[in-house]
């Protein structure tokens, strides 16, 4: 029951029209009887700054911050995590005594997820990502710091590859190359991995094609797609075919709201709870 006490919490994007936070987040208070109530919030880029004093104005617990605001956000903050300024955005918001504090927990998200599905000792594996987006920069960045020994990264443009490439060789120490999708080493480069990672949207249209020729998978390699909508893509079903270790994007949407849970409420989150929840809504 919402009371005069209930905490707020709220997902601050633009447009913000579709988000399965609110499903998994209210699912998680309910259960554990924690009197917060999260909701969405869509502020267009003109309003962030307002939005931003409102958070403080009025006493919000905190916000998860999207699309397109991850970056951007982070000048409103008043201290921002040595793991959040690393990956260069923020997607977690503390309101501690007016003081707003900044979070990313994309990456833990992602680390964590691989972890308990698959139960995968990172140190030394070699990781082939498509992408260098923002939700591949933040998978790159915890995958180094878990100290992989080599994250190649695919793009259409080199340049955009590189950029990350390079940001992780020099921020973290970790060997990266960059290539362009139609190289035509990527052959090899696939079959070498111990992870491939889809950090691109594509798979989420019915018509979108593989990025991947199959031919070069073998069955002891792990594929990992970030897109939980569908939640089987043409790359994980081409997987599972081959008998690979798949998953979806959904254990790491599960696993950024929990750290994002955590960071709020002190209390560890009621995963399978919330991964019901999740599985329904999607149903
Ligand atoms: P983004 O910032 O737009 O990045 C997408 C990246 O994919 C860009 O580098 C883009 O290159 C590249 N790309 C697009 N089409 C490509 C192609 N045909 N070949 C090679 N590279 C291609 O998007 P994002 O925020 O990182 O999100 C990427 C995906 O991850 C989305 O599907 C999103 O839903 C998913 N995601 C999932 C979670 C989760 O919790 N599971 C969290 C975040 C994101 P260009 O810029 O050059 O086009």
């Amino acid at each position: 029951m919402i009371t005069a006490k209930t905490k707020i919490l709220g997902l601050i994007g633009y447009p913000a029209t579709y988000s399965l936070s609110p499903i998994m987040h209210n699912a998680a208070f309910k259960q554990l009887g924690l009197d917060y109530v999260y909701l969405v919030f869509p502020a267009e880029s003109n309003d962030l700054r307002k939005a931003m004093e409102g958070l403080k104005a009025i006493k919000f617990a905190g916000a998860n911050v999207t699309i397109p605001y991850k970056e951007v956000i982070m000048d409103y903050l008043d201290e921002i995590s040595k793991e959040a300024r690393l990956i260069g955005a923020v997607n977690t918001i503390k309101n501690i005594e007016g003081k707003l504090y900044g979070y990313n927990t994309d990456g833990f998200g992602f680390i964590e997820s691989l972890k308990k599905q698959i139960g995968i000792f990172l140190k030394g594996k070699k990781v082939f990502m498509l992408g260098a987006g923002g939700a591949a920069k933040a998978v790159a960045l915890s995958l180094a710091l878990e100290e992989v020994s080599e994250i190649v990264i695919v793009d259409k443009f080199k340049k955009k590859a590189m950029d990350l490439s390079d940001y992780l060789e020099k921020n973290i120490d970790c060997k990266s190359v960059a290539i362009r999708i139609e190289d035509v080493k990527i052959g090899k480069k696939i079959s070498n991995a111990d992870i491939i990672v889809n950090a691109t949207p594509v798979g989420m249209k019915k018509e979108d094609p593989l990025l991947i020729d199959v031919k070069y998978l073998r069955e002891d390699q792990i594929i990992y797609d970030l897109i939980y909508t569908p939640q089987e893509t043409l790359l994980l079903k081409e997987a599972r075919r081959l008998k690979l270790k798949a998953i979806n994007g959904l254990e790491m949407l599960l696993y950024q709201g929990a750290k994002s849970f955590n960071i709020w409420t002190e209390r560890d989150a009621p995963i399978e709870i919330m991964r019901k929840a999740l599985s329904k809504e999607l149903e």
